[in-house]
């Protein structure tokens, strides 16, 4: 595989093109932001964790029958991937209270939601990401309604997948952020990245709030050892099998 020029380079990959039209490389890099880039740091190692732990994680979801962006891991920090046009929108899924859900209802971090929760974010840095209900999407033409339904759909699949593997790693999925594409067929897959950077992971066998933190919240919350808790998070899902 060739790589060809940079296409777009984002918080924390970089997407190259390759010699098929069909394919890009992303190349994760250790660059961290938090709070839409008004907190910027790396995290050292990320880039390679991150790939090991996405390509791990895709390998679990293609598995069980979700499609995604994932080809192949030419590389530790490099990914090869399906070309998408990304659906502009966060869809973010919630077991447990925690961060934006917390502080925009008062529900305390924690709280076990009795049904999973899917939340829409427009993906755009200008506005902030903001929080979209299912009308103004549709008002601003971002998806269909049977595109919003697949996407809920999809990421609930996805979320029962994720919760039992996690599981398995002793670690419980508190939430995650997914972006989905339409690949050059028109289909929908699964885009992005899942990892630390995009998930919120507690560490089952630690009940204190602050230690028991295993993704992003270390960096955000200015908590330390972030660097050990993405390698510990990268242990424990590569030790799992993907079958
Ligand atoms: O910020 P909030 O609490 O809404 O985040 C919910 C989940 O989505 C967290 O796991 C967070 O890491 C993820 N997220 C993300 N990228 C964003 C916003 C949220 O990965 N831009």
């Amino acid at each position: 595989m060739l790589i060809g020029e940079q296409l777009y380079e984002g918080k924390a990959k970089v997407i190259y093109k390759t010699d098929d039209p069909n394919n890009l490389l992303a190349q994760y890099k250790d660059d961290a932001t938090a709070y839409n880039a008004q907190k910027r740091g790396t995290i050292a190692g990320k880039g390679r964790m991150n790939c090991s732990i996405a390509t791990h994680l895709f390998q679990k979801l293609e598995a069980s029958g979700i499609n995604t962006h994932f080809i192949d891991q030419p590389s530790e920090d490099q990914m090869r991937i399906k070309a998408v046009s990304i659906i502009p929108l966060e869809v973010v899924v919630r077991n447990i209270a925690a961060g934006s859900l917390c502080q925009q209802t008062g529900l305390e971090l924690g709280t076990v939601l009795q049904q999973p929760l899917v939340d829409f974010y427009y993906k755009d840095d200008a506005l902030g990401d903001p929080f979209l209900s299912r009308d103004r999407i549709l008002m601003m033409d971002i998806a269909t309604p049977e595109q919003i339904d697949a996407l809920a759909e999809s990421a609930l699949r996805i979320n029962r997948i994720l919760i039992d593997f996690f599981l398995k790693c002793e670690i419980t999925l508190v939430d995650f952020k997914l972006e989905f594409g339409l690949d050059h067929t028109g289909q929908m897959i699964l885009a992005d990245e899942v990892s630390p950077d995009t998930c919120r992971l507690w560490n089952q066998a630690e009940p204190d709030p602050n230690r028991r933190v295993m993704d992003k919240d270390r960096f955000r919350r200015d908590l330390g050892d972030v660097e050990s808790a993405y390698a510990q998070v990268m242990e424990r899902v590569l030790a799992q099998p993907v079958q």
